[in-house]
């Protein structure tokens, strides 16, 4: 069936290549059936779909949405129909909380003594914690955008700040209601073994139709203890790569991911 990958990064939100330059190199790495899956946004997904069109490969319409919890829970939506309103209002939304999370970081940095020039870029559509780790790299204020994290704007640094976005039951049902597949993204990053079946059920309330269990670094075992919280609600079983560029996420296509027949139907997958 050729090569899978139902979690990729372009330009449009954090990752470093177009939709169509994302289609070109997943192509030639062997991919036949892939999701752009952006941060927040669905800008870029006809360009991707008219891409792998002419080369003959299926792209499903997809976003990753942060949603607010204690950290960062993020929910994958597959097969949106872009042109419901109810989704383009709840996007805009999460641009707009986007925005202010950006000023807030900003201001923390400055009140951290790091007197950042912001670009206008960062009020474009989904720009985040990789553009200002990129402008606190560019002006010397670390070696890399890895530091930029590690020394202020990841998780348990001093500049840090929490998702602001939707709550997890408001980006299940946006997702949802525009016809598409909620989906539980890289579920361990958040949560640990005895907990997932207990907050995947709260989240199958809400909607949720299926789990990430195929990710960069789940080994064996991990991949068994989400598919059996998988089976155990009959949710569909995706995976990818989050490949964003050669430095962040993995290399295109290369988590290995298996389609099962329930999850082949209900993604519209030949
Ligand atoms: P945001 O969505 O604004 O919270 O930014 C989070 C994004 O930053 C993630 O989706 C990753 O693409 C990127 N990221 C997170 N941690 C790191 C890190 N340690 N080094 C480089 N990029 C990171
Ligand atoms: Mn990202
Ligand atoms: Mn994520
Ligand atoms: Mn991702």
């Amino acid at each position: 069936m050729g090569t899978i990958d139902l979690h990729l990064h372009s330009k449009c939100s954090d990752g470093m290549l177009t939709p169509s330059e994302l289609v070109d190199k997943a192509f030639s790495l062997g991919v036949k059936i892939m999701a752009l899956t952006d941060h927040d946004t669905v800008s870029g997904v006809r360009e991707a779909q008219g891409r792998a069109k002419e080369l003959g490969i299926q792209c499903i319409a997809g976003l990753e949405i942060s949603a607010r919890l204690n950290d960062e829970v993020h929910i994958l939506g597959y097969n949106i129909n872009l042109d419901n309103p109810e989704f383009q209002a709840g996007i805009h939304k999460l641009q707009e909380l986007r925005r202010e999370r950006n000023h807030e970081i900003i201001r923390k940095l400055r009140a951290h003594g790091i007197k950042l020039k912001v670009y206008d870029e960062l009020d474009g559509e989904s720009r985040g914690r990789t553009h200002i780790a990129k402008m606190l790299y560019e002006q010397g204020f670390v070696h890399s955008r890895a530091e930029a994290f590690d020394k202020y704007i990841g998780r348990n640094a001093p500049c840090y700040q929490n998702d602001v976005g939707i709550t997890l039951e408001e980006a299940v049902k946006l997702i949802v209601s525009a016809g598409g597949t909620a989906v539980l993204a890289h579920p361990y990053r958040f949560i640990r073994n005895g907990e997932l079946s207990n907050f995947v059920s709260r989240m199958v309330d809400y909607g949720l139709g299926g789990i990430e269990v195929y990710y960069p670094n789940y080994g064996k075992e991990v991949r068994q203890s989400i598919r059996l919280v998988a089976n155990q609600h009959k949710l569909i079983i995706t995976g990818g790569s989050d490949y964003h560029s050669e430095e962040y996420g993995s290399k295109i296509g290369s988590t290995n991911v298996i389609l099962n027949e329930h999850t082949k139907n209900v993604l519209g997958i030949k």
